[in-house]
């Protein structure tokens, strides 16, 4: 008797229900040729839920999370909700179910398909087979930390503040999910931090030591500076295999590195919290309401984030491999979307894009 897993799905806005589409027939033709058979429910998120229910963030959505084995999310946000309060905007709905997941470890990785190298800023020397992950700590830090504020002293100035703040047992857990990562990649670790300036961050180095001491001692762990860490990423990104970081810094590097591969319709993301509870998948890119509703979007940033659940969550390598190949074939093939046409390649609608990969796949 096959496994069943269930996918909760978010298709949100702009883009989000044309992409989402284009990876419900690649997770239908996994269920049907795969070793694990998938269900999936559809739920409301963002912009498409405030309108249909009235808050961006709906009980129900969190109830259907919470019960399901994964959630892939499209995208949320646009023009049409922006003048709406921050309580009722689709980006709170995000927010939300990160929260409510408890979705600690942001990964986010970079990889350069051969038949895109020559598509990034960089020479193709510099990128030509990367395959980076950075590991960004998603529910702390100082984005979270308190006190936070803005002040105004007896004299009339003004004193803005916000508080970087980490325990150890975050630390612990962050790092963990880093080296294991390693383990089944290239067996490196490189912690960033600001540890020559920043107390906390020091005490990120220790733990994050301790941690491979006790526990990954086989694994090689080395550690960089913040600055030094966003140079290297761009003079000479082959030399990492996994980046571990703060939230901030985390979201500042992965932003840098996400551009050494071309588009944001290329690039997938998972976000996960403690074994057991449901991950959550998701593309980078946001809703692109400039091309939304015209099936013009890239699906593969989707696609991807379904091929890291396959692997991350379902345990399912040889499928997520066979994913990521049936991609890389279609490329190959001279397959594009308008966000990386190249000269003398074959321009699809996102629809023929979902077309292909399926083709690709059988
Ligand atoms: P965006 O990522 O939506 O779009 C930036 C540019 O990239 C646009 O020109 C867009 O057409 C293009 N693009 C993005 N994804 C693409 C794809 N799959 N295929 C082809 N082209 C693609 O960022 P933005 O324009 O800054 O934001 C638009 C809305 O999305 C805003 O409301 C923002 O808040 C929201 N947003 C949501 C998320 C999310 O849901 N995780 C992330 C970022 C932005």
């Amino acid at each position: 008797m096959s496994a069943s897993k269930h996918i909760l799905l978010l298709p949100g806005d702009g883009i989000g229900p044309e992409v989402v589409n284009e990876t419900v027939k690649v997770i239908n033709w996994f269920s049907q040729n795969g070793p694990t058979q998938f269900t999936t429910s559809e739920a409301l998120l963002g912009g498409a839920a405030y309108d249909a229910v009235g808050t961006p963030f709906p009980a129900e959505t969190v109830t259907a999370a919470k019960k399901s084995d994964a959630v892939l999310l499209g995208a949320v946000g646009g023009p049409k909700w922006e003048s709406l309060s921050i309580a009722q905007r689709p980006e709170k709905g995000l927010l939300g179910i990160r929260k409510e997941l408890g979705l600690y470890a942001n990964l986010r990785p970079a990889i350069c398909f051969d038949a895109l190298a020559d598509a990034s800023t960089l020479k193709r020397e510099v990128i030509a087979g990367l395959d980076i992950m950075i590991v960004r700590e998603l529910t702390g830090g100082i984005y979270f930390g308190q006190p936070r504020g803005v002040e105004t002293l007896p004299d009339g100035t003004r004193r803005g503040f916000n508080t970087e703040v980490y325990t150890s047992p975050e630390v612990d857990r962050i790092a963990r999910v880093a080296f294991e990562l390693a383990a089944k990649r290239g067996g490196r670790v490189c912690s960033v931090d600001k540890a020559n300036v920043l107390e906390c961050t020091e005490m990120w180095r220790e733990e994050v030591t301790r941690v491979h001491k006790e526990s990954y001692p086989q694994l090689e762990l080395s550690h960089m500076y913040v600055d030094n860490a966003s140079m290297q990423l761009v003079r000479n990104p082959k030399q990492f295999d996994v980046m571990v970081t703060t939230n901030m810094f985390g979201d500042i590097l992965s932003d840098t590195a996400s551009m050494l591969t071309g588009s944001l319709g290329m690039l997938p993301s998972a976000s996960l919290g403690a074994p057991n509870t449901p991950g959550l998948y998701e593309p980078v890119h946001g809703s692109a309401p400039d091309i939304a509703g015209r099936n013009l979007a890239n699906p593969i940033a989707t696609i991807l984030s379904f091929a890291m659940m396959l692997r991350y969550s379902f345990n399912l390598k040889n499928e997520a491999d066979q994913l990521e190949a049936a991609v890389s074939k279609v490329l190959e093939q001279g397959y594009r979307t308008g966000d990386i046409m190249q000269d003398g390649m074959k321009k699809l609608s996102t629809t023929e894009m979902g077309e292909a990969i399926i083709k690709a796949l059988t």
